[in-house]
């Protein structure tokens, strides 16, 4: 079992889920059907399910191609069934279920859309994330409050540490910017910018990232440590209004 990732669009990932021995695969948010058609064909995969986070058009795009091409079954969101086009298997929070012997949990994480859900897979030791937790940063709230966004990242901070995090895109270089702006004395940031760095000049993905060195890194998911409520001027704040502020500045940034 193996995750590939294929680039798609202008920065979204594809994360393709393959079984080597049946050549059974899984795909999760499929932007564009074309790149995942052609490396099902040049490998000889079979396409059983597509699994989305949430209803944005860079994360079904390729849905009904894909579908109609393969016969992949739809799982997604109970909250999304009436915008996502073809559902077979809606889910929800805590649902639990195994794909080509794969394990997959169900988190809800609204905040980036009402109906945002993640897929946590114990066998991967893995979490796809959609728009919801992106390596440095997270994502905008476009139909949500802060205070739902703040709420779905405590879950993901509960996963184990050394869970892998498969976001949708590639955005690391610019939250690491953002970061060291918000968090600027942090010396796992700054050994991390350096890292991502040399991963992109070599054309390299930066995801997946590793929870623990979200939790070490990433500002939203750092709401509590008083070098950055120092840096914000907000020491005595909630850690609600702390992710806020931080959410605010990066949207104007
Ligand atoms: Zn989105």
């Amino acid at each position: 079992m193996k995750v590939i990732i294929i680039p798609a669009l202008k920065d979204n990932y594809i994360f393709l889920l393959v079984d080597k021995q049946t050549k059974n695969s899984i795909v999760i948010d499929p932007a564009e059907s074309k790149p995942v058609l052609d490396y099902l064909n040049i490998h000889g995969l079979n396409l059983t399910h597509i699994l989305n986070t949430h209803h944005h058009g860079d994360h079904i795009g390729g849905n009904a191609e894909l579908k109609s091409q393969t016969g992949a079954k739809i799982v997604a969101s109970s909250y999304d069934n009436h915008r996502i086009p073809g559902i077979d298997k809606i889910v929800t929070d805590n649902d639990e279920f195994i794909l080509n012997g794969i394990n997959f949990k169900v988190i809800y994480t609204p905040g980036h859309t009402l109906g945002h859900i993640v897929f946590y897979s114990s066998t991967f030791k893995a979490l796809f994330c959609g728009d919801t937790l992106f390596s440095l940063g997270c994502g905008r709230l476009f139909e949500d409050t802060a205070a739902q966004m703040f709420n779905s990242l405590q879950k993901i901070k509960a996963l184990p540490n050394d869970t892998a995090i498969y976001c949708a895109h590639e955005y690391s270089l610019n939250n690491a910017r953002f970061a060291t702006y918000i968090d600027p004395y942090n010396v796992a940031l700054k050994e991390k910018l350096d890292n991502l760095t040399e991963l992109r000049n070599n054309n390299q993905p930066t995801i997946p990232s590793i929870l623990s060195a979200e939790l070490a890194c990433n500002p939203f998911l750092r709401t509590s440590n008083i070098s950055i409520r120092q840096n914000l001027g907000l020491l005595n704040a909630t850690e609600l209004e702390v992710f806020t502020e931080i959410r605010l500045r990066k949207d104007n940034s």
